[in-house]
């Protein structure tokens, strides 16, 4: 395989090294294209590293006595930010309040990050330091996403962090094959990312960079469009989409449906939110269309992915629905003809598994409907929403072949992708390599359509593959 300018320029047998060329042996090892991750928050998946972790927190009590230890173990001359991550509240027997948090916390302030990243539980001195009003409860959906772009800025220690973490997530990514990734992250990443790129040499992977609604006046009167370079970066720096969020979670009932949730009467909003009203929705994604953005509209119940389609269709934008994790049948063929993609994130099945079946037992044969969707022509993208899971794209792929994460049964099995149609979705629609596709490759030991029929053990194999090196536009970025 020869790799000129970034591009494969051969791929035959019996290749001899020009003058100046440099050459890598793949020791006979299986080429795939370079993997792609079609959702992360960078800034907070490279925070993650230096977060400790809630997961397995049950309940308020709970929390608070990891929290406690964590305050413990803090030194007195050199107080920092506790910042905690992955606690998933829905089935807890009560709900976090503000004050249970400040009994265990004293004066340092404390962020916990909820695993589906839709809200923050924050002590008193941490609401204070960041501007926000005493309150009982947690911050949640927009004031949370406004608030999140401040905590390194406004809380100490925090941002110190930033720069090791970014540098160590990239490495980490391009060790499990990952030659780009979108970031959707909240803050202003058109603004951040080339001194990422330039000064602090984070500059491995691919990036294709989103934008929010807050940015986007800024981003249209740069004249960027979608898929043009930003700064100085070789062509691996680019603009991405314009990121909207239009409901909330499953995790925290918010996600906007056509029926009620299950136990729909407790609730604020018995079938869901619904974060931009239709007509703001056609507003925006007329905008994005009319200058050359494409749009990531985030839409996780089927309410919400309807009224995406609705604002695709009319406007003609182009994009993806991130996430829709439940969709209606007649959404899906409709999808299809508008050529809109399918931004999946396979392991949030594996978390979301015995949520769904106490909020949308009535529904579950719709839920992450990945075969479905591939039959009705819909072009799908794995991704992780990192750090809501892992940015892995292994497992990504493995929750998408078998979508079970214990010893259970499959759940809802006749919705599984195969293992070649798992790893065709994390490629960026590369598909395969020839002459002048990307020169981003992956090789690795196995050959990964060799995987056992069982699901299972397929997803087993794939989480085991090893990846032994990584080009990034035929620059060695691992191995
Ligand atoms: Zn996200």
């Amino acid at each position: 395989m020869r790799i000129v300018d970034g591009i494969v320029t051969q791929v035959e047998a019996g290749l001899t090294a020009r003058p100046g060329e440099s050459v890598h042996d793949g020791g006979g090892r299986w080429a795939v294209p370079g993997l792609w991750d079609a959702h992360v928050h960078m800034g907070q998946w490279a925070a993650a590293t230096t977060r400790f972790d809630l997961a397995e927190a049950t309940s308020v009590a709970h929390a608070c006595g990891i929290v406690a230890r964590q305050v413990a173990t803090m030194s007195r001359d050199r107080p920092g930010t506790i910042c905690g991550f992955g606690h998933r509240t829905a089935t807890w027997p009560e709900q976090p309040t503000v004050a249970s948090l400040d009994e265990v916390t004293r004066d340092v302030p404390v962020v916990l990050i909820s695993g589906d990243c839709h809200s923050g539980w924050l002590n008193s001195v941490a609401l204070s330091l960041l501007g926000l009003a005493p309150r009982e409860d947690v911050v949640v959906e927009q004031e949370w996403f406004d608030v999140f772009p401040l905590l390194e800025e406004r809380l100490p220690g925090l941002a110190e962090r930033a720069v090791a973490g970014y540098r160590q997530a990239s490495a980490e990514a391009v060790a499990k094959g990952i030659t780009g990734v979108v970031d959707l992250e909240f803050a202003r990443g058109v603004d951040l990312w080339p001194a990422r790129f330039s000064s602090d040499r984070v500059d491995a992977l691919r990036v294709r960079v989103g934008t929010y609604a807050d940015g986007l006046d800024d981003v249209i009167a740069a004249g960027l469009r979608t898929g043009d370079e930003i700064g100085e970066s070789g062509g691996l720096l680019t603009m991405g989409p314009l990121k909207i969020i239009s409901d909330g979670s499953l995790n925290t009932r918010t996600a906007y449906c056509c029926e009620p949730y299950a136990d729909g009467d407790e609730l604020p909003h018995p079938a869901g939110v619904q974060n931009v009203d239709f007509h703001d929705l056609r507003l925006l994604l007329g905008r994005a269309a009319a200058h050359g953005l494409d749009v990531a509209l985030h839409a996780i119940g089927d309410a919400a992915v309807r009224d995406a389609l609705d604002a695709f269709e009319v406007t003609r934008a182009r994009g993806t629905i991130e996430h829709a994790q439940l969709m209606c049948w007649d959404d899906m063929p409709r999808m299809g003809r508008l050529g809109i993609t399918a931004s999946v994130q396979p392991a949030h099945l594996w978390d979301d598994r015995d949520v769904a079946r106490r909020c949308w037992p009535d529904r579950m044969d719709r839920c992450f409907p990945f075969r479905s969707l591939a039959a009705n022509g819909v072009p799908l993208a794995l991704g992780s929403d990192a750090p809501v899971s892992p940015l892995d794209p292994w497992l990504a792929m493995a929750a998408a072949v078998h979508r079970s994460a214990d010893a259970r049964e499959p759940w809802m099995p006749h919705q599984a992708l195969t293992v070649a149609e798992a790893l065709g979705a994390s490629t960026d629609g590369q598909g395969t390599i020839g002459r002048g596709s990307r020169g981003d490759l992956v090789l690795l030991d196995a050959d990964p359509y060799a995987v056992p029929d069982d699901s299972a053990e397929a997803a087993a194999a794939l989480r085991e593959i090893h990846v032994a090196a990584t080009f990034v536009a035929g620059r060695l970025v691992h191995g």
